[in-house]
């Protein structure tokens, strides 16, 4: 199986025979001025040349199927999809809602399906696993008619990394009936409630602007704010994208977006990257504190993304405080990265766990080709 996960400018891919990982990479800067992959075909073609240099071809009659990561799935996409013409014009119809990735992921799908149209190719959706959050937490108290006619709701994002992680940290606690609070802190950071493996709530919204402090983007804020900066800032509408999206987070408050940057400044007594990182964890730990009134009980919070998995000081300051609710950590176990860094005997697992978007989307994709095959 070939999982394919084509953004914008990059195209990342892994060929996998059932969990074994026969090769993974990523074709970077597509369509880039002065770069020698000019488009997605291209992308594709250079991932088809390293997998034949590695006897791996893409024509081999071994390949059974392709599973493509398609980000905004809007409320017509609720599980993985066997992509037909219709799906990929359903697609895109959900341009509007997601203009910088749909594009991207739909041109990885056209490309793939034009060099192996005999292959099964399925489509997983980044919102789909969000799909079970109940109404009360999916919609925005807004006109309902201007809602229903445009869309605007809560869809939720990074799907397949809560899926994949929200069930192997309920593994830790006994059993799937466990109720789990994600925190995926990557570039962008999302948290979401899992109980029983159902999302019931989830921080990105209606785009994966809102929710918590993240890399580049500012997550929660007033939204007169944006309002004022049009009013009385003078700011257009592609100037305060452009601020929310790519120059505010982490980046916005302290000048770094790496959180390991600006962890290292923070350990010079640096008082911005202190502030920037104040403001993240007071963020996450408000999160943790609603999805927590949200389930009612937590059995398991895990972390994971490249700051979740790799900062013990961001876990720590994060769940600061919180003994009260049974969250503790413990900070031998945190500074090893153990897989369970909660102090012994309290009442809910602090976890650590490697997220696996690609071995994810293969699931799903073979899950599909095997109903598929026995329909
Ligand atoms: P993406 O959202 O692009 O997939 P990742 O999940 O790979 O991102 O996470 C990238 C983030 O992880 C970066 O901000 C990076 O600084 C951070 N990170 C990676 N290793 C560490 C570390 N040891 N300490 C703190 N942050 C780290």
């Amino acid at each position: 199986m070939l999982v394919l996960n084509s953004g914008s400018s990059s195209l990342k891919y892994r060929l996998l025979s059932g969990a074994e990982r026969l090769a993974s990479g990523t074709v970077e800067r597509i369509g880039e001025p002065g770069s020698p992959v000019a488009d997605h075909r291209a992308g594709l073609e250079a991932v088809a040349a390293r997998l034949a240099a590695d006897g791996l071809g893409l024509d081999s009659p071994e390949l059974t199927a392709i599973g493509h990561r398609v980000v905004h799935g809007g409320t017509a996409f609720t599980r993985p999809t066997l992509i037909t013409d219709e799906v990929v014009r359903g697609i895109g119809e959900l341009v509007p809602l997601a203009p910088l990735h749909n594009p991207a992921n739909l041109a990885g799908i056209e490309v793939a399906r034009r060099l192996r149209p005999d292959l099964p190719q399925v489509a997983v959706f980044d919102t789909a696993f969000h799909a079970t959050i109940p109404p009360a937490a999916s919609t925005y108290a807004i006109d309902r008619e201007v809602a229903a006619r445009l869309g605007v709701r809560r869809y939720g994002f990074h799907g397949t990394s809560h899926a994949y992680v929200s069930r192997e940290a309920a593994l830790l606690a006994g059993g799937p009936e466990a109720n789990v609070i994600v925190l995926h802190l990557g570039n962008g950071a999302s948290a979401s409630a899992v109980s029983a493996g159902r999302c019931v709530d989830t921080s990105m919204g209606m785009t994966p602007l809102e929710g918590l402090v993240m890399g580049t983007r500012s997550g929660d804020l007033d939204p007169a704010v944006v309002l004022y900066l049009a009013r009385t800032g003078g700011m257009s509408l592609d100037e305060i994208d452009t601020l929310l999206n790519r120059r505010s987070g982490m980046l916005g408050l302290c000048g770094d977006n790496d959180m390991r940057a600006v962890t290292e400044r923070l350990s010079e007594g640096d008082p911005d990257a202190e502030l920037a990182v104040s403001v993240y964890c007071h963020r996450l730990r408000k999160y943790v504190g609603a999805y927590y009134a949200v389930l009612g009980t937590v059995d398991v919070i895990a972390f994971t993304g490249g700051v979740g998995e790799n900062s013990a000081l961001i876990r720590e300051r994060a769940l600061a405080g919180l003994g009260a609710l049974g969250i503790t950590v413990d900070p031998v176990r945190n500074a090893r990265g153990d897989t369970l860094v909660s102090a012994e005997g309290g009442a809910v697992k602090v976890a650590v766990i490697p997220t696996d978007e690609e071995f994810e989307i293969a699931r799903q994709t073979l899950s599909v080709v095997s109903r598929t095959n026995r329909g």
